[in-house]
C-alpha cells in the first residue's frame, strides 16, 4: 500500500492528500503503457517538491534580475553541466517550462511570423508543435507536413526533400511522438543543408534512449535539439534545449526574455538529479531494457495476430493497427483501462477513421521497465491484451484480468512511490 511520507499535506488538506494517495495506488496497481509516461525517482520528486519553488530567478547564472541567487545559480549550473556531459552538447538551456515551450523558443530564435517551416505531420506521428494547424505553430507560421511511406510506414525522405525544395523552410523539424523506428538524423541534415534550413531535432520521447546509448544522438548533427525531461529521460516535467555554441545567444534570449519569466528552479533541481541518475551505469541498463522489452512485446503481439505499424519497433513504443481485429482504438483503450492496462488510442498512418476515434493504440515500455519488468512480463501482457481485444465488452473477464494485473504489479513496486 502506497503511503504519503510527509503528514503536512494530510493535515492541511486531507482531500488533496487522499487524491494523491489514490493516484499512487493507481500507478502501483496498473500496467502503465502510455509511451510518454514514466516513474520519476523519489529523489527527483523530492527535489521538485522543494523550497526552490519559492525563488524568483529571471535571467541566467551570474546575470539575474533579482538578488539572492547564491544557491539557485549553483543548482542551474550543475543541471547544465550534467546535461552537457551526458549528451556532449556545446550549449544547454534547462529553463523551458516543458517540451512545447522549448519548441516555441526555437521558432522565436530563428523565424519571423509567416516564415515557412517543415515538420512531420501529426497523423504520421509528428507533434502538434511541429506546425500542425490547430497549434500556434501552424497558425503563426507557413507550415508544411511531410509524411511516411504507404508501403512501409517509414519516414518518406523523398517527400521531405521535395517539400523542402518547394517551400524552402527556415526551420526543419525531425522528431516524433508516435513513430516506432530509429531516426536518421544525418539524412535530415543533408536536406536541411540543401535548402539552408536550421535543423531542429525534437527528442522529447527518446531523450532517455539517446542518453542511455540505445538510440543514435542528433547532437553535433542538428543545429538545435529540444526535449522534454519527463518521458524516457525520467526526470521532472520540464524542457531543455541543446545547441551549437553559435546559436547559444539566440536560444537563451528566446527562452528569456522572449517567451518566459522566471525559471522553475525546483524543476531545474529535479533535472539535475535526473541527469545525475542518467550518468550512472544503471541508466544504460534501463535504456537497453526499455528497447528489449518493446521488442519482446512486439514479438508477442505479432504472434497473437496483431498488426504493428512498420511491422515492429526499434525504440520504446509500439503502434498497433487494430483494423484487422475489428475493434476501434478507443473501445480497446477503454476496455484495457478497465482491465488495469492503461494506454492511449492513436491515429495510424493513412487512418480512415477520425483522430478522436482512430484505428490505433499506442503503447510503450518505459514505465514497466522502470519498475523492473522484463521480457517474461511482456509475454503475459500480450496475453492480457489479446484477451481484452477479443471481447472488449466481457466485463467479468476484464475484472478477472484487472485482478491478475494487480497481482503481477505487486511483485514490481514502482520507483518514486513509498510502500507502507
Ligand atoms: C511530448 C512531446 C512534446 C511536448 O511536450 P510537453 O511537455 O507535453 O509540452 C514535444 N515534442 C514531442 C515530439 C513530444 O513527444
Amino acid at each position: 500500500m502506497p503511503a504519503l511520507t510527509d503528514p503536512a499535506l494530510k493535515d492541511a488538506d486531507p482531500t488533496i492528500a487522499e487524491l494523491i494517495a489514490q493516484e499512487e495506488r493507481r500507478e502501483t496497481d496498473k500496467l502503465r503503457l502510455i509511451a510518454s509516461e514514466n516513474y520519476a525517482s523519489r529523489a527527483v520528486l523530492e527535489a521538485t517538491g522543494s523550497v526552490l519553488a519559492n525563488k524568483y530567478s529571471e535571467g541566467y547564472a551570474g546575470k539575474r534580475y533579482y538578488e539572492g541567487q547564491q544557491i539557485v545559480d549553483q543548482v542551474e549550473l550543475l543541471a547544465i553541466a550534467r546535461i552537457r556531459e551526458l549528451f556532449g552538447a556545446e550549449h544547454v538551456n534547462v529553463q523551458p517550462y516543458s517540451g512545447s515551450p522549448a519548441n516555441l523558443a526555437v521558432y522565436l530564435a530563428f523565424c519571423q511570423p509567416g516564415d515557412p517551416v517543415l515538420g512531420l505531420a501529426l497523423p504520421a506521428g509528428g507533434h502538434l508543435t511541429h506546425g500542425w494547424g490547430v497549434s500556434i505553430t501552424g497558425k503563426y507560421f507557413a507550415s508544411q507536413g511531410y509524411g511516411v511511406r504507404r508501403e512501409d510506414q517509414r519516414i518518406d525522405f523523398d517527400d521531405v526533400r521535395r517539400l523542402a525544395l518547394e517551400h524552402r523552410p527556415k526551420l526543419l523539424w525531425c522528431g516524433t511522438t508516435a513513430y516506432p523506428r530509429l531516426l536518421d538524423f544525418a539524412r535530415f541534415r543533408e536536406i536541411a543543408d540543401e535548402v539552408g534550413a536550421i535543423l531542429c531535432a525534437d527528442i522529447a520521447h527518446i531523450a532517455g534512449l539517446v542518453a542511455g546509448g540505445v538510440h543514435p544522438s542528433p547532437v553535433g548533427i542538428a543545429d538545435v535539439v529540444t526535449s522534454t525531461t519527463h518521458k524516457t529521460f525520467r526526470g521532472p516535467r520540464g524542457g531543455m534545449i541543446l545547441c551549437k555554441e553559435e546559436h547559444a545567444r539566440a536560444i537563451d534570449r528566446a527562452v528569456f526574455p522572449g517567451l518566459q519569466g522566471g525559471p522553475h528552479n525546483h524543476t531545474t533541481a529535479g533535472i539535475a538529479v535526473a541527469a545525475g541518475e542518467a550518468l550512472k551505469p544503471e541508466f544504460k541498463s534501463y535504456a537497453q531494457g526499455v528497447v528489449d522489452n518493446a521488442k519482446a512485446l512486439a514479438e508477442a503481439l505479432l504472434s497473437r495476430g496483431f498488426d504493428l505499424v512498420t511491422g515492429g519497433t526499434d525504440n520504446h513504443l509500439i503502434l498497433i493497427d487494430l483494423t484487422s481485429k475489428q475493434v476501434p482504438g478507443k473501445v480497446a483503450a477503454q476496455a484495457l483501462d478497465r482491465a488495469g492496462i492503461v494506454a492511449n488510442y492513436n491515429s495510424v498512418p493513412f487512418d480512415p477513421r477520425k483522430p478522436f476515434d482512430p484505428s490505433g493504440l499506442r503503447i510503450g515500455t518505459p514505465s514497466l521497465t522502470s519498475r523492473g519488468m522484463g521480457p517474461g512480463e511482456m509475454v503475459r501482457l500480450a496475453d492480457f491484451m489479446d484477451q481484452v481485444v477479443k471481447d472488449p465488452s466481457d466485463e467479468p473477464a476484464l475484472a478477472r484480468i484487472a485482478g491478475e494485473v494487480r497481482e503481477l504489479c505487486s511483485s514490481f513496486p514502482p520507483p518514486g512511490i513509498i510502500q507502507a
